[in-house]
């Protein structure tokens, strides 16, 4: 029996990125590969339970809220890649699946909308996910170099879709004001928010 490490399953909004303000339930996965200085997930405890036990949980409390999207976070999601792709097979046909990673573990599956935000080696998974329809990406902005990343970036591959931006948490007033400052030398962004903290959401 295939088991999964779930630190949490709840029902909200989608706080930032491409689909802010969409109700969505949200399985987040126990565990992850970096160890970010900022980071304010908290993944500290987990239960062990099976696919089937996670897949009956999903979809009862999709059914009882009315939600169409699934979440699936972490952490880092992608370290249980195996668990996912049972999971899915699971759960019905016509749930929109995102996945929301940091893109360092290679992990491809066409069936999920995936929501990259890079964290280390940003280059190496730019190219491994760019050219990818069902594919965005959210940096996290701390700094003038952070910036001068992404626009990099986006023009050695020529890539024309949207960016999210969004400023660290503790100081995303003043990364607002960055961004902002470099208008002229950005094209197709969109400023990230995590909203949900602003308003005492999960
Ligand atoms: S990748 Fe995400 S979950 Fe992992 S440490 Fe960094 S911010 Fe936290």
């Amino acid at each position: 029996m295939i088991k999964i490490k779930v630190s949490e399953i709840f029902t909200s909004f989608q706080g930032e990125g491409p689909y802010v303000g969409t109700p969505a339930t949200f399985l987040r996965l126990y565990g992850c590969n970096l160890n970010c200085e900022w980071c304010d997930t908290d993944i500290s405890t987990y239960e062990i339970l099976s696919v089937d036990e996670v897949a009956e949980i999903l979809i009862t409390q999709m059914e009882f809220n009315n939600i169409q999207t699934l979440i699936i976070t972490g952490g880092e999601p992608t370290l249980q890649m195996e668990e996912i792709k049972r999971l899915i097979k699971e759960l019905p046909d016509d749930i929109k699946i995102q996945l929301e990673t940091n893109g360092s573990i290679f992990e491809y599956l066409p069936e999920m909308e995936y929501v990259i935000s890079p964290k280390v080696d940003k280059e190496k998974v730019f190219e491994n996910y760019y050219k990818y329809e069902n594919v965005f990406f959210k940096f996290v902005i701390c700094s003038q170099e952070d910036i001068d990343e992404v626009i990099e970036l986006r023009n050695k591959d020529c890539y024309d879709k949207t960016i999210w931006l969004q400023g660290e948490f503790s100081r995303d007033n003043e990364m607002a004001d960055l961004i902002r400052e470099n208008f002229p030398r950005l094209e197709n962004v969109k400023l990230s928010v995590q909203t949900h903290k602003y308003l005492n959401q999960r």
